[in-house]
């Protein structure tokens, strides 16, 4: 497989140097605000009174999402990795800059690891003050049937349900408004796209999915996430014809309707080809006798260099037309002109805090439990063996995202294990083991998205919950402690077993360990663990994905193991390693 050639610096270098470019070639619509330097805010908002509007999610979509940020649409933006979703430390920044003291409302497409990430931002926000609403873009007609309308991912349909609450909060609507009419937006916008060719993340090179030469995917998602046909390619107007039908027959539009069109290209394909389609589409619409108020044709949300295109179709009435219709000037959508060019002086006073927070010390107390051979230190190069060894499976990991989700697994896990060595490299001498995990836990929160991020993090605190009045772990604590991870993954997540997730593999590991704590050590007990998470990892191989992106996928997912199962193997077998070396008589 030859590597796709990319104009990048060093791999860590690409989102702070895209942030950087973004906010330096708009300095009049963007600045960057908050400690993680992932939120990319409007230089004239927030307004006192106004709903602040955030949107957000991996990058890898440009101009989506931080190219709508600007007077009229969003307030801020909170950036991502590729393709993952930014973190709750991430999103807070945007939302505090884009905070007018009247809520603020999240904006994202319907992906397990954006609704997460957000929905553990909310929770925050809340608990401090501010009120938040949610709506998850769901307009992909390819990725779930009507009935499970909810379920459906979110594409380029992101572009009329940002404008309509934009214009909304930017007319001064109350929270509870400015969420209904984005609600309002989502169910009135459909979309479907086709894949010509695959995208590959900039850290690998490699293609996220294969796809023949002379093949198409019908419906495929923004990450490459599998569609409902792959075929031979067709001429761009059965194609067209193909999309349209599929949209037009759930939206049925009648005779006089209007409606507003976005033909989005993916990343590598041409705007003749875009044009072409548009002509098909405006044809289809004619016959029909329905009336496009105003259409777009570009990138408008993107999956890196991925050829092929989508077509949004948004039915209109006369106040989502209003609100369409309604000035905004960002980087990737101007409507009208903004009135008063001295805008900023409408900005509010408030200012982002710089976050300086650094996770507070624990300290050891004198009562705490001593038994065990898992010292604090020990338990800590548990985890930097862990690290080691997911780093050293990254590839492996990205492989088996590629074939059942968005490729990115591996890489998420480096970056999120990376983080939580450089944690743990810092930790104090007498460090407790909950001291520990609640370090771990806010380094991979902060360092990933995805949906591992929630995910670990939510473990991590619980497993270190689990044993805070101790300073060793016996076998049972080392029991306890994974059981608490399960359940933290479990609680966060939602899975449940047989959902073709790495609850799969936790759940045989921490049955086993618990079997083995009874009259086993503590070597015994991670063994066991071990050896149960990876039946549990094979196991997954026969069963229907039935959560987070491969979901989609339906029996599709069957033949291939669940990468998160993966690494929860690969974790678990490198903390047995590391305390059997621990162990070993020097
Ligand atoms: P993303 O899905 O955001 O790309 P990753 O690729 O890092 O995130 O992780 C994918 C893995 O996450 C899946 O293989 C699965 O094991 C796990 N996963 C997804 N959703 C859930 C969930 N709701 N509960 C538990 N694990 C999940
Ligand atoms: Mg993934």
């Amino acid at each position: 497989m030859t590597k796709t050639k990319k104009l990048i610096n060093a791999p860590e270098d690409i989102i702070p140097q895209l942030i950087s470019g973004m906010v330096a070639a708009h300095p009049d619509m963007l600045t960057r605000e908050g400690g993680t330097g992932r939120a990319i805010v409007a230089v004239d908002g927030p307004r006192d009174g106004k709903v602040g509007i955030v949107v957000g999610g991996g990058s890898g979509h440009e101009p989506a999402f931080a190219g709508y940020v600007g007077r009229g649409l969003a307030d801020a933006a909170a950036v991502g990795n590729i393709f993952a979703s930014p973190s709750p430390e991430q999103i807070l920044d945007a939302a505090r800059a884009a905070d007018g003291g009247a809520g603020v409302v999240f904006l994202y497409g319907n992906y397990t690891g954006d609704v997460m990430n957000f929905t553990m931002a909310a929770e925050e926000l809340e608990a401090s003050g501010t009120q938040v609403r949610q709506v998850q873009v769901a307009d992909d007609v390819a990725s779930a049937p009507k009935e499970r309308r909810s379920e459906r991912r979110g594409i380029a349909g992101d572009f009329f349900v940002f404008k309509i609450a934009g214009a909304a909060a930017d007319l001064g609507e109350p929270l509870a408004r400015v969420e209904a009419l984005a609600q309002k937006a989502n169910d009135a916008t459909l979309s479907m796209g086709v894949a010509l060719g695959a995208c590959s993340l900039p850290q690998t090179g490699k293609p996220n999915f294969e796809i023949g030469d002379d093949e198409m995917e019908i419906g495929m998602g923004l990450h490459g996430e599998p569609g409902v046909r792959r075929e031979k390619l067709a001429p761009a107007d059965t194609v067209t014809d193909e999309l349209m039908d599929t949209i037009l027959s759930e939206m049925a539009p009648a005779k006089g309707d209007r409606v507003a069109v976005l033909v989005n290209g993916l990343g590598s394909t041409s705007l003749v080809e875009l044009y072409i389609i548009f002509d098909r589409l405006k044809h289809i619409l004619d016959e029909k006798g329905i009336e496009i108020h105003h259409s777009w044709v570009g990138e408008y949300a993107t999956s890196l260099e991925m050829a092929g295109a989508s077509i949004t179709l948004m039915k209109l009435d006369d106040e989502l037309t209003r609100l369409l219709d309604h000035p905004c000037r960002t980087p990737a959508l101007t409507v009208g002109a903004i009135e008063g060019a001295a805008a900023s002086s409408a900005r509010s006073a408030r200012r982002t805090a710089q976050a300086g927070d650094t996770p507070a010390k624990a300290k050891v107390a004198a009562n705490l439990k001593r038994e065990g051979i898992i010292t604090p230190e020990i338990f800590r190069a548990m985890m930097q063996r862990a690290g080691d060894e997911i780093i050293a499976e990254r590839d492996w990991l990205s492989e088996l995202d590629g074939v059942i989700g968005d490729g990115d697994h591996g890489v998420t896990m480096e970056i999120g294990w990376k983080a939580v060595q450089g944690a743990l490299a810092n930790a104090e001498e007498d460090e407790t083991i909950e001291g520990s995990c609640k370090r771990m836990a806010k380094a991979f929160l902060d360092a990933v998205g995805a949906s591992s991020g929630p995910l670990y993090a939510t473990a991590f605190l619980r497993a270190g919950a689990a044993v805070s009045d101790r300073l060793n772990l016996d076998p049972e604590a080392l029991s306890a402690w994974l059981a608490a991870a399960l359940q933290g993954v479990r609680d966060r997540g939602r899975a449940e077993p047989g959902d073709k997730t790495m609850i799969d593999a936790w759940v045989p590991a921490v049955e086993r360990a618990q079997q083995a704590a009874a009259n086993g050590t503590e070597l015994d007990v991670i063994n066991a663990a071990r050896d149960g998470a990876e039946a549990g990892m094979k196991a997954t191989a026969d069963l229907e994905s039935r959560r987070g992106r491969s979901a989609k996928l339906g029996a599709r997912s069957k033949g291939h193991i669940d990468p998160g199962a993966a690494s929860t193997w690969v974790t678990l077998r490198a903390m047995a390693a590391a305390l059997a070396e621990a162990r070993a008589p020097k």
